[in-house]
């Protein structure tokens, strides 16, 4: 190991990945440093729901109670196509003790996760951005430039980021967890290819008095994928698909009502937009519109790196995989990413540590995401799926909340088999907890 001072562990990307990641392995006495080239956390919050099995690690890390604090509790997943239900699974069947999912804003999660590294004294290192990274004999060289404001023009001022320092960091490892663009991916020379088709979704957040309760609705219907979080403070999240080929949508666009133009933002999203998208897609939501705070198209992708790492680099999260919104599955399996990750590292660096686990780490993360991502099928249904369930099951797969285990007890409560990679079928090859 290196000298105490000096971190053994650079992660790169403060997103909630690299935070829990980094949270991880300071609590096993790993010397850490982090950073990201934003200048602060809770610049967005996008991925908003935690899986029953993240809640068991933010126990791990002490953070539960501040978590449950602020989120709203959801114990079922009820599936619709258009107006009729069709089938319901329940989060509360799970086995474990948290048989729920909790919803709050990432920007809360972010903040629990950078105080809880302040009080292990690692403060995130904002405005920093890791520019180049060199393998040498006994570790990564990483060049790290630090962004400052600043004022320039002459009648018409203006701020800009501008390059203020330098720094040159050796370090034994480097965690990418710097999001769908990474550095860190493409200075390892790691291709990201599309293994799937990318899906665009309308978002929007509005209050409501719809009596949503503890049930997140997905909707299935006309091909697209449609969900309905309930928010913590009486609010809900509404994603509707864009279906593949709509002349209606096309029309928008053409009128480039779609296009982010300054501040004001996707003009056509607007209350009448939802109302529509609603009745349509969602004819049972009773409830009024009201306060509509947020509304976006975002295009999501489906890609997959073609290896998690290698020698001194590995990824996590968004780094390795990009994937739909709904099931919110990037985020949660890269919290698990990034336990599973910290665990192989702290192994590593044990006089005379073996690099087995890191090996270990690549080959099981590349099984799991290509059975989430459909590249390698996965599910399978039997005499007694219901029709419409057996009819869906490649479109349901990366809209449940859940992975592992539980993913695969979910799924068997609407009667599909999910063939899950070998860690998870024989628990003593999991990592151990710390
Ligand atoms: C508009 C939008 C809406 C979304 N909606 C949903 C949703 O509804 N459901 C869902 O599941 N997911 C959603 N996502 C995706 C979700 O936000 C991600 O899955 C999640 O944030 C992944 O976390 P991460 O920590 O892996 O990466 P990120 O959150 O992307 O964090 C990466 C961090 O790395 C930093 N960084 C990048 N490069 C460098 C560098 N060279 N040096 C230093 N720092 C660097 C970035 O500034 C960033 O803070 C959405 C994403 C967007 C953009």
């Amino acid at each position: 190991m290196f000298a105490r001072n000096k971190p053994d562990v650079l992660v790169v990307g403060a997103g909630p990945v690299g935070l829990f990641t980094a949270l991880t392995l300071t609590k096993r006495g790993i010397p850490v440093r982090i950073l990201d080239k934003d200048w602060r956390t809770g610049t967005r919050s996008y991925a908003l729901a935690l899986h029953a099995e993240s809640l068991r690690y933010f126990e791990e890390l002490g953070l539960l109670a501040s978590v449950l604090e602020h989120a709203r509790r959801i114990r079922t997943i009820a599936m619709y196509d258009g107006a009729q239900r069709k089938a319901e699974m329940r989060i509360s069947g799970l086995s474990e003790d948290h048989s729920f999912l909790a919803v709050l804003p990432q920007e809360s999660l972010e903040r629990i996760l950078e105080e809880a590294l302040a009080k292990q004294k690692v403060k995130v290192s904002w405005s920093h951005e890791a520019v180049r990274l060199e393998p040498r004999e006994k570790g990564m060289d990483v060049t790290i430039e630090k962004l400052s404001k600043d004022s320039v023009g002459y009648t018409v001022q203006h701020t800009e980021w501008v390059v203020s320092g330098t720094e040159h960091l050796t370090v034994p490892f480097v965690i990418g967890a710097d999001g769908h663009f990474s550095n860190v991916r493409r200075a390892a020379g790691i291709e990201f290819p599309t293994v799937g088709n990318a899906n665009e979704f309308a978002v929007f957040e509005f209050k409501t008095d719809a009596d949503l309760r503890d049930e997140m609705p997905l909707v299935l219907t006309g091909g697209t994928t449609n969900v309905c979080w309930p928010l913590a403070d009486g609010a809900c999240r509404w994603s509707f698909q864009k279906p593949l080929e709509d002349p209606d949508w096309d029309t928008r666009e053409k009128d480039r009502d779609f296009v982010q133009v300054g501040a004001g933002l996707f003009p056509s999203l607007n209350e009448e937009r939802l109302r529509s998208l609603l009745s349509e897609r969602a004819p049972w939501f009773r409830g009024n519109v009201s306060g509509l705070r947020w509304r976006m198209m975002v295009r999501f992708e489906r890609r997959l790196a073609e290896s998690f790492g290698k020698g001194r680099t590995w990824l996590v999260g968004d780094a390795g995989h990009l994937t739909g919104p709904a099931g919110i599955q990037s985020m949660n399996v890269g919290f698990r990413e990034g336990r599973d990750l910290a665990n192989a590292i702290a192994a590593a660096l044990q006089p005379g540590g073996s690099t087995e686990p890191l090996e270990q780490y690549g080959k099981e993360r590349l099984a799991e995401w290509r059975g989430l991502l459909g590249v390698e099928p996965m599910l399978r249904g039997d005499a007694n799926t219901d029709p419409w369930v057996a009819e869906h099951k490649d479109q349901i797969l990366p809209c449940i909340p859940a992975s592992g285990r539980d993913l695969a007890t979910l799924l068997g409560q609407i009667g599909l088999t999910c063939r899950l990679p070998a860690a998870f079928r024989t628990p003593a090859g999991k990592a151990p907890t710390p």
